[in-house]
């Protein structure tokens, strides 16, 4: 049977360049060893590290190699914790962030801290003006994603994030889903911390990174080793990078012309769905990744659909892949003020640049097949 691979949000395949890579990559040696095979391993970690700068526009210094975007934003947080300046018990999200971020949260809420949460509004956009108030010099953190992995929607960070700087506060920007699929400049940006998954932009699985504006106080997570300068211990998966920086390389070459060839599958996608289902419902935003669909289908259980899909070869999911199966409505979707009747309803279905629109038609011929059977 054929399969067709729409879940990327859950994870990317890895890019040929990568595979051929990791296939013939035979270097032994531990970067942190001084003799020549460590040597040898550190120049490669080194040049991966000046590429993901190169390509993030930060410096080489400011990247900390880690296993991923869970780490990170656990690490994150944790940091801008343990060294906030005395008074500064606040950290401020959106309503709409990963369990990464939230389930660290609920462990520093039980040791003080106050976490304020900016609500986000049917269409995923956030009220900059309940941002700003939430943010003040209480304030010890800011985190919020940059891309949401269920529905796609972009947050205005680099608003935000000049917002929160006049307060004093620090500003981490969880960019899993967005790295590789819209244009990112740390610098840009404006904050203090960035994290990702090698995972999300067609890297193996496994590796990592945050960004972390230099200067800004910083508390390990990992300790017990001076790898990644102190900042992360434990010896550090050295072909892993190679491979993420090799992967992110090939994930934004020709971005732009990329993102315009994935609205025209999501067209496909959505011309296609309609007239199965003309009551479906988009969840969608002005502002959104184009490789991403969120729709409810009315009277439909999202898992029934996502189950029986599945046996037709077609992969798509019905929220985050962190949850599935937990048998629980999209903490996202409700969120956004969305019913229950109608998130339990919802499929998140999501491409990259390897889609073709011979794949999206394969799709949406099996879709065809499901719903004919609901
Ligand atoms: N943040 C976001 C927005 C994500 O989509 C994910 C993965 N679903 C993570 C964090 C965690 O990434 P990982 O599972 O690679 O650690």
């Amino acid at each position: 049977m054929k399969r067709y691979y729409f879940d990327a949000n859950a994870t990317t395949p890895l890019a040929k360049v990568v595979c051929r890579f990791l296939r013939i990559s035979d270097r032994c040696g531990n970067p942190a060893s001084l003799h020549g095979h460590g040597r040898m391993a550190r120049r490669a970690l080194e040049s991966a590290r000046g590429k993901v700068a190169d390509l993030l526009s930060c410096r080489p210094d400011e990247v900390i190699f880690n296993s991923g975007a869970t780490e990170g934003n656990n690490t994150v947080l944790a940091s801008a914790w343990e060294t906030r300046a005395p008074g500064r018990d606040a950290i401020v999200v959106s309503a709409v962030e990963h369990d990464s971020v939230m389930r660290p949260l609920e462990r520093l809420a039980r040791r003080g801290a106050v976490i304020r949460q900016v609500p986000v509004r049917p269409d995923g956009s956030l009220d900059e003006q309940d941002f700003a108030r939430a943010v003040d010099d209480k304030t010890a953190l800011v985190s919020m994603m940059l891309a949401n992995n269920e529905t796609g929607f972009v947050f205005p960070i680099q608003r935000l994030a000049a917002v929160a700087s006049k307060t004093g506060a620090l500003f981490h920007v969880d960019a899993a889903c967005a790295l590789g699929k819209i244009p990112v400049s740390f610098s840009q940006l404006g904050v203090d911390f960035l994290t990702g998954s090698g995972h999300k932009f067609y890297g193996p699985l496994g590796t990592g990174f945050i960004l972390k504006k230099q200067g800004v106080p910083f508390e390990p997570l990992l300790t017990g080793g001076t790898q990644e300068r102190g900042q992360r211990a434990g010896t550090v998966n050295a072909p892993g990078m190679e491979g993420l920086a090799l992967a992110l390389e090939y994930a934004l070459e020709g971005l732009s012309s990329e993102i315009t060839r994935q609205e025209n599958l999501r067209r496909q996608w959505l011309h296609g769905l309609k007239t199965l289902k003309p009551d479906l419902t988009v969840h969608e935003s002005a502002h959104q990744l184009s490789g991403t669909l969120n729709v409810a289908f009315p009277g439909i259980s999202n898992e029934l659909l996502t189950a029986a899909l599945d046996l037709e070869g077609v992969s798509v999911s019905t929220g985050s892949a962190c949850h599935s199966g937990a048998g629980e409505s999209s903490r996202i979707l409700l969120a956004m003020g969305i019913s229950k009747e109608e998130a339990d309803s919802t499929i998140r279905i999501s491409f990259g640049k390897m889609t073709t629109e011979k794949e999206v038609a394969g799709a949406l011929t099996c879709f065809k097949k499901v719903l004919a059977r609901m």
